[in-house]
């Protein structure tokens, strides 16, 4: 498989349902960002870095908040566009003292986790993100891949 894959893009607003009801706040990337996903139309959850990079004049975010930091990512068909177009989420697993709308955001993806699935109930759904985030952990605590969290890619927006 063709990882890592580096995603650039400013952060856009979605429709704010989901997420922060289900503790997990996602952070939409426009859809040019998703160019070198492009081989990769398989949906589901992704594992990876990211890191936020606020304006030079922004004064929200702290030192810890624009570190590299481990994050999870789901990539699905967008209903909004008639499931024509693919859009990639990404939840940073670190508590931000603020949002970051607009905020230039990288991410490098490196590994899969699982497809989509239906729940039965909102409780299923949070209980299989809280188990997303243990296994992107757990494979991020690879020595193979701390390499990742100082690449080059991530010194700059
Ligand atoms: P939206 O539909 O606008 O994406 P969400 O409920 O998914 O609404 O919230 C996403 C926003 O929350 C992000 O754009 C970002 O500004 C903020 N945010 C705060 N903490 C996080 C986090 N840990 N990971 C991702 N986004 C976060
Ligand atoms: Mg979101």
């Amino acid at each position: 498989p063709p990882f890592p894959i580096p995603l650039s893009g400013a952060v856009q607003r979605g429709f704010g349902r989901g997420g922060k009801d289900l503790g997990c706040p996602t952070a939409n990337l426009p859809d040019e960002s998703l160019a070198h996903m492009s081989q990769i139309t398989q949906t589901g959850v992704y594992y990876g870095y990211a890191r936020v990079y606020p304006p030079e004049d922004a004064e929200n975010l702290s030192g810890q908040d624009v570190k590299v930091l481990p994050m999870v990512m789901s990539l699905g068909w967008n209903p909004f566009y008639k499931n024509e177009r693919l859009t990639a989420e990404v939840h940073i697993m670190h508590d931000f003292v603020s949002d970051f709308y607009g905020y230039h955001l990288k991410a490098l993806v490196l590994g899969y986790i699982r497809p989509e699935l239906d729940y039965i109930s909102r409780e299923a759904l949070i209980d299989d993100i809280e188990t997303d985030k243990r296994v992107a952990l757990n494979s991020l605590a690879r020595p193979a891949y701390e390499k990742y969290q100082e690449d080059p890619f991530f010194q700059s927006p």
